[in-house]
């Protein structure tokens, strides 16, 4: 079935929704996006990432959309014109096109953002799947992305990367790593557990704050459980009790085994279950 997307104002056919070839996102690679689940049809956590993608457009200098002040009225429309229950909306906001080729930015009183949302259904999204049952394998890949890892830029290809790498490998995903210390996973958060302790990197240019880290750790603190932002290795990762990777597509995903190293004994670790789902019921009481 077509989907209905939203392209600069207009509600499409996807088939019909068109940029410019110009576009500086399709040229450059001169775009933020953003990805907001969606339970039961309402979005999660719309307002951190509402706010984070405020914060990706200032860094980077950027217009905000003349939509800007829409976007949960056009989220909610997509979801129901898109009959989403469990799926996704992806945002993308790009420097627009300036109908031509160049490396210095356009006059944005000129040339003005282009904005594109769409849907993805994802039933089964609440359940999470073999990931959820089984855990995930993760192999450690050294990070080569530029040093602004904390913007939600479409320079998505290392990433892309990755995950071609760990296919290869029979693995799942990739623990990204920097100076012998883990940074994230290729699209998502990465923690550890030893001894009860959740251990996850401390916030920096070097990872993009999760929306999703932000609420598991708020909810883990609440629930009384101890939280330790600091950064973490390889070797401590293979000897942790456990592991889990957060992002807003997956929640939690537990980790059971890093560069062919089982994590105890092998299966999802009872944190991490624990915490997928404080934040499942936390994150549906707030969902709008
Ligand atoms: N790190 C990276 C590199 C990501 O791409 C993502 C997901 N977009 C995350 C972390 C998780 O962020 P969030 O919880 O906001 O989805």
């Amino acid at each position: 079935m077509s989907r209905t997307v939203y392209v600069n104002g207009e509600y499409l056919p996807e088939e019909d929704a068109k940029i410019s070839i110009f576009d500086r996102s399709f040229l450059m690679a001169d775009g933020v996006y953003e990805v907001t689940s969606v339970l039961g049809g309402k979005l999660l956590d719309f307002d951190g990432h509402l706010a984070r993608l405020e914060r990706s457009l200032t860094e980077l200098d950027m217009e905000k959309p003349e939509a800007f002040g829409d976007l949960l009225e056009i989220h909610r429309k997509l979801v129901e014109l898109n009959e989403i229950d469990e799926g996704l909306v992806y945002l993308q906001v790009s420097r627009g096109s300036a109908g031509d080729r160049d490396f210095v930015f356009p006059d944005p009183e000129v040339v003005k953002p282009t904005l594109v949302l769409f849907t993805q259904s994802k039933p089964g999204l609440t359940q999470g799947g073999a990931a959820v049952q089984n855990g995930i394998k993760v192999i450690s890949v050294e990070d080569i992305r530029w040093g602004r890892r904390d913007i939600k830029t479409t320079q998505l290809l290392y990433p892309s990367m990755c995950k071609m790498m760990a296919k290869q490998a029979g693995a799942d995903d990739v623990f990204l790593v920097e100076d012998g210390k883990v940074t994230e996973g290729s699209s998502n958060n990465a923690y550890i557990v030893k001894d009860g302790k959740i251990i996850t990197r401390h916030l920096s240019n070097d990872i993009l704050h999760g929306i999703t880290r932000a609420a598991v750790l708020r909810f883990a603190r609440e629930a009384q459980m101890e939280v330790e932002e600091r950064a973490f290795t390889v070797e401590e990762a293979q000897n942790a009790d456990e592991a889990f990777i957060t992002s807003a597509s997956t929640f939690v995903f537990p980790v059971v085994e890093v560069d062919g190293a089982k994590l105890g004994d092998g299966t999802p670790g009872p944190v991490a279950a624990r915490l997928r789902e404080i934040y499942l019921d936390e994150s549906l009481k707030t969902a709008i």
